[in-house]
């Protein structure tokens, strides 16, 4: 039977692409994933910034600020709910994640979703929404037009809702866009 333990261990035996090498080169530690293993929320992020690859946690650093005010804001606490990315190393300079580094990544994603059953999946900006709705085979028009809207969804035979909202990193580069984060995460509070 799967397990967080073997998933955790799966992740850092992990050699399906070139950013365990970087790990091992840097010293970092990969990040599976943290937070309430029967949480009814699931968060998922993009991949781990320095902050979280020094730690080995998610969301620490500036947009790890930026998601606990989000959070804050609604009285979300990260012991309520799993937060995870769908990468589980840190790529080079925090550039994007490749499509084949997400091929290779997502079965942990997926263990974790199969293992926690969550009743949604709060989904942080394009790659990971994308990757989660593709993964559903639902189509995803881009966050910007899905935002904050839930999508009824099937992860194998479990329901589940999928809510995409901007990645708290957007609101790093513009301070603008915070107001309108903690309008949408109040906003999707009546589908949890
Ligand atoms: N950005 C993410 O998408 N995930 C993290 O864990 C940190 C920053």
């Amino acid at each position: 039977m799967d397990s967080f333990k073997k998933i955790k261990e799966d992740v850092l035996d992990c050699k399906r692409c070139s950013l365990r090498k970087e790990r091992e080169k840097k010293c970092y530690l990969p990040v599976a994933g943290e937070g309430n293993l029967k949480a009814k929320i699931l968060i998922v992020g993009e991949a781990p910034g320095l902050k979280e690859a020094e730690s080995g946690k998610p969301f620490q650093g500036r947009a790890g600020k930026i998601l606990d005010e989000l959070m804050e804001s609604v009285r979300m606490e990260r012991k309520n709910v799993y937060i995870t990315n769908i990468l589980k190393d840190r790529p080079p300079g925090n550039r994007n994640p490749e499509r084949r580094e997400i091929k290779s990544c997502a079965p942990f994603l997926d263990r974790q979703i199969r293992l926690i059953k969550p009743k949604a999946i709060l989904l942080l900006g394009n790659f990971s929404a994308r990757h989660v709705f593709e993964r559903c085979g639902l189509e995803f028009c881009g966050i910007s037009k899905a935002r904050a809207r839930a999508y009824e969804a099937r992860f194998g035979k479990a329901k589940v809702k999928l809510i995409p909202l901007y990645h708290p990193a957007a609101a790093t580069y513009n301070p603008n866009l915070k107001r309108l984060m903690k309008s949408d995460f109040k906003k999707i509070m009546k589908h949890l």
